[in-house]
């Protein structure tokens, strides 16, 4: 399947699509899937712009609005993750991932989806250890310090993907902020001639997230793409067999000489090194954009078939009652055994309530939920306020 990668989007979606059609022309391809890496901003009208935390001069209505209204219509399947310039209030909507237009579908603030087989995980948001164990207490309308809250990673969402590594292997890991101490396993000297800023950072161990370099230990996912960091950047990292923890010793099977019989495991092993690649992001002439060619395990010629993946709803069934919309964030579950006997009872429901009665397949139904731009609209209050005293009274 050919897979384009694009770093950060600011919404810059006519010039992203432009960029891949140029390099499919190139390359005599033809893309069937583009996951973009976070900083999307889907700004749907004025009002959103209130919950998207930019400097004042980026403070506008970008492409996204043009194809939220039905003016113009993505030309591929595009799947995205948040960063840390969204409109938060429109993320938070889809919290659990949707469509935010026709054919752009929005990973949620976690999620696993499979297209034609493949397993893609998305983490949205940037790590800062202040809120990681907080709750999503952030409400519209976000103030100063919540409307940069509401993008950091939670350890709830965290927690919930770390229990994937249960399940069959990640092929795919899509984060905004790097997994921390990646660095170590590319070109760190072309890096840091290029970013000698991230020095400092690079000599205390915190460029990254400390989130995500867990996630990579543990899920060993074989790609992992992200953005944030405004430079295209490589790796492979090996894993060491040890650091994945999913391996339960009850789990594999022993045989006759009491040996463990690597065929018989009950559990697939996960990938043994994780590709990593970081995008750059829109500007002409810098990478922001790259085709791969990703094998799939059900190699189709017709459109990719975007899915639910049971484990994963099994895995929201079972932390749902976890969820906070607090400050607070309840104790999460830790228990190995508890988790196993969970999950393995939600994935049935799963099974026998969506699977069997609907089948997997997510369906294209995106409904719009707010007012196209133009079109605002007084009923929000500081809106009012905007347009007696212009747009930038609003973050007073
Ligand atoms: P954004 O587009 O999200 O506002 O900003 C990303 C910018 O912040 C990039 O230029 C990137 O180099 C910088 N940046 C992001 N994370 C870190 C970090 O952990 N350390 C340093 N030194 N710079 C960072
Ligand atoms: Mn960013």
């Amino acid at each position: 399947m050919k897979i384009a990668v694009e770093g950060c989007c600011h919404s810059e979606l006519d010039k992203i699509y432009k960029e891949l059609k140029r390099q499919e022309e190139k390359t005599q391809s033809q893309v069937d899937v583009l996951l973009i890496a976070g900083d999307f901003q889907a700004v749907r009208n004025e009002a959103d712009l209130e919950c998207l935390s930019v400097p004042k001069k980026y403070r506008k209505l970008g492409d996204f609005s043009s194809y939220y209204s039905g003016e113009k219509k993505a030309p591929v399947l595009t799947i995205f993750i948040g960063g840390n310039h969204e409109a938060s209030n429109y993320l938070w909507e889809l919290y659990y991932g949707g469509w935010v237009c026709p054919n752009i579908y929005y990973m949620g603030a976690a999620n696993i989806i499979n297209i034609s087989g493949l397993r893609i995980a998305g983490l949205s948001g940037i790590y800062k250890e202040k809120d990681y164990k907080k709750g999503h207490f952030e409400k519209v309308p976000y103030n100063i310090a919540s409307l940069k809250s509401v993008y950091h990673v939670r350890e709830f969402e965290v927690c919930k993907l770390l229990n994937t590594a249960r399940t069959r292997p990640i092929d795919i890991f899509l984060s905004h902020d790097w997994p921390r101490g990646i660095e170590r396993y590319g070109d760190l000297k072309r890096l840091l001639s290029i970013k000698p800023y991230f020095f400092e950072d690079i000599q205390n161990n915190c460029l990254g997230s400390a989130a995500n370099e867990r996630l990579m230990n543990e899920l060993q996912p074989a790609y992992w793409f992200a953005a944030h960091m405004h430079v295209k950047f490589e790796a492979i990292k090996i894993h060491n067999a040890n650091e994945n923890c999913k391996e339960n010793p009850d789990e594999i099977d022993l045989n006759e000489e009491g040996e463990e019989d690597e065929a018989i495991t009950k559990i697939e092993k996960p990938h043994k090194a994780t590709r990593f690649l970081a995008l750059d992001k829109c500007i002409p002439g810098r990478h922001f954009l790259e085709i791969l060619d990703i094998p799939t395990p059900l190699e189709t010629n017709e459109k990719p078939i975007l899915s639910y993946d049971v484990d994963w709803l099994a895995i929201c069934r079972v932390f749902h009652s976890y969820f906070s919309i607090e400050y607070q964030q309840p104790s999460l579950p830790w228990d190995n055994v508890y988790l196993e006997k969970e999950i393995e009872k939600e994935k049935k429901w799963v099974y026998d309530h969506i699977a069997q009665s609907y089948g997997l397949e997510i369906p294209q139904h995106f409904e719009h939920t707010a007012p196209t731009a133009g079109n605002a609209f007084l009923e929000h209050p500081r809106m009012k306020i905007s347009l007696v005293f212009g747009i930038d009274s609003c973050s007073i």
